[in-house]
């Protein structure tokens, strides 16, 4: 395959854990200079540890997505860094706590959306100026297949994945003629410790999850990454709009 992130700076998020880490890693193997940014910033450091002992580039930044100071300052950490910002996979996100739509507490519905909707809001408000300067680049927001359809016990999360494709898609049709793609990611259940989180790792409860899925299982952070590199790479430079389920079929039931 051609490495066609060489020379290109990547920005992830949430890239600390899971489907960001996994992410930041291919994208650096592709060639890519990495921006690793989490608020989590030791896991972020970690991250940048397992690339460069590859041999890959990347620095790490300590970012809460949910604030506009440290946004800002993510993106200027990268322009300061690399000069330029390619392609950004805006991954971060929590699930918050799972109950029904009544019984959701208004902290919880405020900070999940705060993260997973209005963080990449902010996170595309500061990239969308600086690649329009370079004459383009891509986008990938990640969504969810909870942004497609419903999941009981998760009103605040479901809210906060569907706004996301809605906003990927305005965000699409706003910049497509400017060189800039925007696209969602939607995985599936992705074994992460997200999803550990929410299974409490114990058996039945991982069964259940498993049982959600066509394919009989749960998705790799690596194959999220696969997904997300894609989405970025110049192979789909006529892809955007798009909401991209990449949920062995999770969808299709
Ligand atoms: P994960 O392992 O928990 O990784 C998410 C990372 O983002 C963590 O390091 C987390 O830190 C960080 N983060 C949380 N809030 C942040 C903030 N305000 N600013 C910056 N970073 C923040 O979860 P994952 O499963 O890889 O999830 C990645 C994305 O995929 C999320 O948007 C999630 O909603 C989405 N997704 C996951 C699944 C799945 O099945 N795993 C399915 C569909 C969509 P903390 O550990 O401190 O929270």
């Amino acid at each position: 395959m051609t490495d066609t992130f060489d020379g290109k700076v990547v920005l992830v998020t949430g890239a600390g854990s899971g489907i960001g880490r996994a992410s930041a890693q291919l994208f650096a193997k592709r060639g890519a200079r990495v921006v690793v940014a989490d608020v989590k910033g030791e896991q972020a450091k970690e991250t940048v540890n397992t690339i460069e002992q590859r041999g890959g580039e990347a620095i790490a930044t300590h970012t809460d997505v949910s604030s506009p100071a440290e946004v800002a300052a993510m993106v200027q950490r990268a322009l300061a860094a690399y000069g330029r910002i390619d392609c950004a996979f805006n991954n971060a996100g929590i699930e918050g706590e799972m109950a029904p739509t009544a019984q959701c507490s208004e902290a919880n519905w405020d900070r999940t959306i705060a993260v997973n909707l209005k963080g990449v809001w902010l996170c595309m408000k500061a990239e969308i100026p600086v690649m329009l300067e370079q004459g383009g680049g891509a986008i990938v927001n990640c969504a969810s297949v909870a942004g497609l359809v419903g999941f009981a016990g998760l009103p605040a999360y479901c809210a906060s994945k569907g706004g996301i494709v809605q906003l990927t898609k305005t965000a699409a049709l706003e910049y497509a003629q400017q060189g800039i793609r925007v696209n969602a990611l939607c995985p599936g259940v992705i074994h992460t410790p997200m999803v550990d989180r929410l299974t409490g790792e114990e058996a039945e409860a991982e069964s259940q999850f498993t049982a959600l899925e066509p394919v009989g299982r749960m998705g790799t952070p690596e194959e999220m990454a696969q997904a997300a590199v894609w989405l970025c790479s110049d192979e789909a430079s006529y892809v955007t709009g798009h909401p991209f389920a990449a949920d062995g079929g999770f969808v299709a039931a």
